[in-house]
């Protein structure tokens, strides 16, 4: 299969046809249900059960309108049930698709990015550092290459990788496998197996789907719904037994009993957190940020700290040479460069040739960057802004032929390239951070050649760097040498450049919405302190006189000291990842709710130990995007802070559907089991009582849920994550309005029935009370804080149109002559009618009435 694939690769009709012989390159997971299950998964609730059970012995002695009415009423709790539950696993189903991997491969003699999925045997993978590995494959070339295997072995030290000797009989240290991930260096792989014939495939039972996880909170609730479960069927059953010795009839108290524990028991509450979560992973990703894992939603409205790099999140990474200097000479933007100035024209010499961006013709692809004389610069942005300059100083990039490299990356600090010169002659160059790049030299370019490099020399350059920085430039020292022994050592330092990048415009109100929020904003750099601290200042992370904690001096504390610092600096500049690390465990230790962004490979560790890992859908590389919890589609820092508003917006959501289900739950038990206790007939038929559950928790509740932010959910300091969900009084709440609710409605009957009313009469006014004070009630839901006019009724219309729905529903049942015979109601007179009303409305507005004074 391998043969003749390894040039060009294969063609797309070829890897067409072979995808369709050998199928997409996937693991088959746990397939999630089709709308049927998910239909008839609505009926797997006991009581339903048994409610349909009972209902059809009732048809058969008899009762058949009030058993077709009882079917109905479950049939259409499941439609809404369903509805919610499959727009849920649409999300979660999209969401696994949008965090699918890609794979670059070659196709028709072209590095294309495609789909992991769409990859086939004969496909030539291009790997390097950082890319997950996509299927299993024979390295061909391979450059430095070593892969993390853990996922496959458990094994946490990576493997060193080598090219394979022949193909047919390649050893596992000649192959790679799917799953794993490259951490440092380079291959090209030629795929023998994919899906489920690969490695991982094998062991594809470990493969749980995370997103599938139970949150804490669903948890928390899913104890909680049984707790009430529980306590409500006790309560049922007290209600049925009540009324059999009382003499009713036991099949009707039976009915009875099911028909009040499937309007009461909180069967849905942890179903509501999934729905309400999923929906704010879709408002998230409509704010450009990728929810990978549920539970991340839920943590995001508890942050206490982001930690973000400042490259490309705090800043545009829209780099600008604005200034190069060397020993003796100073040259702005666009200068061209002096002919007696040597160190200037190797300077940018080693620009262009240190580099891996490059110049092409036309705009090709999203790393565009700026446009020169109808030419593009492509690459890492700092690499290709100093190859514009170099181009521009009249240096050809072509003059030059890389023989070998030492590859930058933010451990090391620094690049260094060796090849031969248009004038045949090899040289090293090397760009990088320049107090490193100075400790690689043991001499200086001046204008009157290469001197040995003293104090006085280095001091000289070390001021232009932080004079350049505190202008908040990004500063890059370079140097070369003519060949030798060691490429890293003895070179002559040339010279630095200052690159100009933008901050966001939307940071510095990110960060400022953060300080309302009681979030700090953290910046953790490998930029030099003076530019990190510059930037800082600019989007107000820091004040005038705000600190900057430098890699060098975090190695010289211990960890008691590290959690000390922790608490102040706001400003973390020339960091590796492995500090990055060492602050994420400080700050949780500190008992901070910590976000980090990360985007190379190193980052991976820091990124999947803080609370929310935060990586870049943009510049990431494919190793921390998979640690993440969250990817950066648009690699803002204005995006985290979004995130994190939807968080609490959903937390205050869930809140308010549970203050309303429940209080609504209890104030129906509160009613039957008060009509017992006191003697009274029984209050509400099954039938009727179904009704009840069917308009108040159906359309309402999802209504409640799509309720939009409110404006100060950012004006107030983060939830702790210990914190009861029914924390701040709301369970007391819940308790005294169900009960207000229940007195209002036992109220309503006994006068009706007292006044000598019909028990059809006292119970559709019952009906009527029950249901309306349930629809005014799930207006004040809307406001913690408030009551019914401290909020504009118009701001969340659906919750309007359901409540207009339900209550059309209810009056329909109590006036349309057919209804009423099902649901055994009696039209109400005027009077009847405004009674009830009356009542339903009176509790909701004394209460928002003495609440609106409270906060007068
Ligand atoms: P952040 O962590 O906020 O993204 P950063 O991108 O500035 O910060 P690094 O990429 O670790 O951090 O860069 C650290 C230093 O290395 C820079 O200040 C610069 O001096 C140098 N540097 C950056 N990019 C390159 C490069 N492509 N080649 C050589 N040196 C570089």
């Amino acid at each position: 299969m391998m043969e003749k694939t390894q040039e060009k690769g294969l063609s797309s009709a070829e890897a067409r046809r072979r995808l369709l012989q050998d199928g997409e390159n996937l693991i088959s997971k746990r397939r999630r249900g089709s709308a049927l299950a998910v239909f008839v998964g609505q009926f797997r609730d006991v009581m339903v059960m048994i409610l349909l059970a009972a209902t059809a012995v009732s048809a058969l002695l008899g009762e058949i309108y009030e058993a077709i009415a009882v079917a109905v009423i479950v049939l259409l709790n499941a439609m809404l049930g369903f509805f919610q539950q499959w727009r849920c696993e649409k999300t979660l189903e999209m969401l696994a698709k949008l965090s699918a991997p890609t794979a670059k491969v070659i196709r028709d003699g072209k590095a294309v990015e495609v789909d992991a999925s769409q990859v086939v045997t004969g496909d030539i993978l291009i790997i390097s550092a950082g890319d997950c590995v996509a299927a299993d494959a024979v390295i061909l070339k391979q450059s430095a290459l070593k892969c993390d295997e853990s996922m496959l072995t458990g094994e946490s030290v990576p493997v060193q990788k080598n090219a394979c000797q022949s193909e047919l009989a390649a050893k596992d240290g000649e192959k790679v496998f799917m799953g794993t991930h490259a951490v440092a260096g380079s291959c090209e792989a030629c795929v023998f197996a994919t899906g489920m014939n690969t490695k991982m495939g094998e062991i594809a039972g470990l493969l749980e789907n995370i997103e599938e996880q139970q949150t804490p909170l669903q948890q928390r609730l899913d104890q909680i719904g049984r707790t009430i479960g529980i306590g409500c069927l006790a309560i049922c059953a007290a209600v049925a037994a009540v009324g059999i010795w009382r003499g009713e009839k036991p099949l009707d108290m039976l009915i009875t009993g099911i028909s009040l524990a499937v309007a009461a028991v909180p069967e849905g509450l942890p179903a509501i957190v999934t729905v309400s979560l999923a929906l704010a992973v879709r408002r998230i990703l409509h704010r450009n940020a990728l929810i990978k894992r549920l539970h991340a939603v839920e943590t995001l409205g508890c942050t206490t700290v982001i930690c973000s790099d400042k490259t490309g999140t705090l800043t545009q990474n829209r780099m600008t040479v604005l200034k190069t200097a060397t020993l003796f000479n100073e040259y702005c933007d666009g200068k061209r460069i002096s002919p007696k100035d040597p160190a200037a024209q190797l300077l940018y010499s080693c620009a262009a040739f240190c580099s891996d961006a490059k110049a092409v013709r036309k705009p090709s692809g999203p790393l565009m960057f700026g446009k020169n004389g109808g030419k593009e610069y492509i690459g890492d942005p700092t690499e290709a802004a100093m190859l514009k300059a170099a181009v521009d100083a009249g240096v050809s990039a072509d003059s030059f032929y890389r023989k070998g490299e030492l590859p930058f990356d933010s451990e090391r600090k620094r690049m260094t390239v060796w090849g031969i010169c248009r004038d045949g002659a090899e040289r090293v160059f090397m760009k990088g951070a320049p107090e490193v790049v100075l400790g690689c030299c043991e001499s200086i370019m001046t204008e009157s050649g290469v001197l040995p490099l003293d104090p006085q020399h280095k001091e000289k350059v070390i001021k232009k760097n932080e004079q350049f920085a505190g202008e908040a430039l990004r500063v890059i020292g370079f140097a070369y040498k003519e060949k030798g022994e060691d490429p890293e050592k003895k070179l002559i330092f040339l010279g630095i450049m200052g690159l100009f990048d933008p901050p966001r415009p939307e940071a510095f109100e990110a960060v400022k919405k953060c300080r309302r929020a009681g979030i700090r904003t953290v910046m953790i750099t490998g930029d030099h302190a003076v530019t990190a601290l510059a930037v800082a200042k600019k989007l107000g992370i820091v004040g005038e006189r705000g600190n900057v904690v430098t890699g060098r001096q975090l190695d010289a504390m211990n960890d008691r000291q590290l959690c000390d610092i922790c608490q102040k600096a706001d400003v973390f500049a020339r960091v590796t990842p492995v500090h990055k690390l060492r602050i994420v465990r400080a700050l949780k230790q500190n008992g901070e709710i910590t976000a980090m962004t990360g985007d190379g490979v190193n980052d991976a560790p820091a990124v999947k130990e803080a609370d929310i890992g935060v990586s870049m859908g943009e510049s990431g590389t494919d190793v921390t995007r998979e640690a993440s919890d969250m990817i950066l589609l648009d690699d803002n820092f204005a995006t985290i802070v979004a995130a994190v508003e939807e968080g609490r917006v959903i937390y205050q959501n869930i809140r308010r559907f549970l203050r309303y289900l429940l209080s609504c739950n209890a104030g129906e038990v509160f009613t039957m089991f008060g009509g017992m206790l006191m003697g009274m007939p029984v209050i509400l038929t099954p039938i009727q009582l179904l009704l009840v559950n069917l308009v108040t928790d159906g359309l309402p509740a999802i209504a409640l849920g799509l309720e939009p932010a409110d404006k100060n959910v950012m004006r107030r300091p983060p939830r702790d994550p210990e914190e009861s969900v029914f924390a701040g009084g709301l369970l007391g709440k819940i308790v005294f309005r169900g009960l207000l609710i229940g007195l209002t409605t036992l109220g309503i009957f006994s006068a009706f029935y007292a006044d000598g009313c019909s028990i059809a009469e006292a119970r559709t006014a019952a009906l009527l009370t029950l249901t309306v004070t349930q629809l005014f009630h799930v207006f004040e839901c809307r406001n913690e804080n408030g009551g019914l006019f401290s909020i504009n009724p118009f701001s969340n219309p659906f919750l309007l149109a359901a409540a207009a729905v339900s209550a059309a529903a209810v009056m329909a049942a109590v006036y349309s002559t057919a209804a009423s015979r099902i649901f055994m109601t009696v039209p109400l007179t005027a009077i009847q009618t405004a009674k009830a009303l009356a009542a339903s409305a009176a509790v909701p507005i004394i209460s928002s009435v003495i609440s609106a004074m409270e906060k007068k």
